[in-house]
């Protein structure tokens, strides 16, 4: 932790490492998701809806990443207990019970569209509380969120017509 660099925070820093720290619950929860989905998906465009999936994980892995470095930074601590994440999630984990490929990319469409709300909540929160640091993160973050959205309508939308 850097003693200045936390004090410029202008909001209450415990209370950001709390937000961010839901927010890396929710990442882990997406990692998985997506890379279960990508081991068990069925049905049309299989090899294209893995290999969305497949990446889509890997970049929820970062935004982990992204998320776990500022809380050290600002001195806090990462979730500690995977069973944590559950609990502490804003956006859930989407049981895959129907592993075809319309279902999957249903679900994970929902998730990413919650985490876009999530990340946008957070987003005015810095922004009010001039956190430029953490703004420029979840700006970043948000970016693929959006993209993946993007991705997995267009792959669902490309399905169309297809039993
Ligand atoms: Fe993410
Ligand atoms: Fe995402
Ligand atoms: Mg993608």
């Amino acid at each position: 932790m850097g003693t200045v660099g936390t004090k410029i925070v202008g909001m209450d820093v415990k209370e950001l490492i709390k937000l961010l720290n839901k927010a890396l619950a929710d990442e882990w929860l997406a990692v998985y998701q997506y890379w279960v989905g990508a081991k068990i998906v069925k049905g049309p465009m299989r090899p294209n809806v893995e290999a969305e999936l497949e990446e889509h994980s890997q970049d929820e892995l970062k935004h982990a990443n992204m998320l776990a470095d500022r809380i050290v930074q600002l001195g806090g601590e990462p979730i500690i207990d995977p069973s944590e994440w559950k609990r502490q999630s804003t956006c859930g984990y989407e049981l895959p019970k129907n592993p075809s490929v319309k279902a999957l990319l249903k679900q994970n469409i929902k998730g990413e569209q919650c985490a876009i709300m999530t990340y946008h909540n957070i987003l005015e929160k810095v922004k009010l509380g001039n956190d430029p640091i953490t703004f420029n993160m979840v700006r970043k973050i948000m970016e693929d969120e959006v993209e993946h959205e993007e991705d997995l309508q267009d792959l669902l939308e490309d399905m169309k017509g297809i039993k």
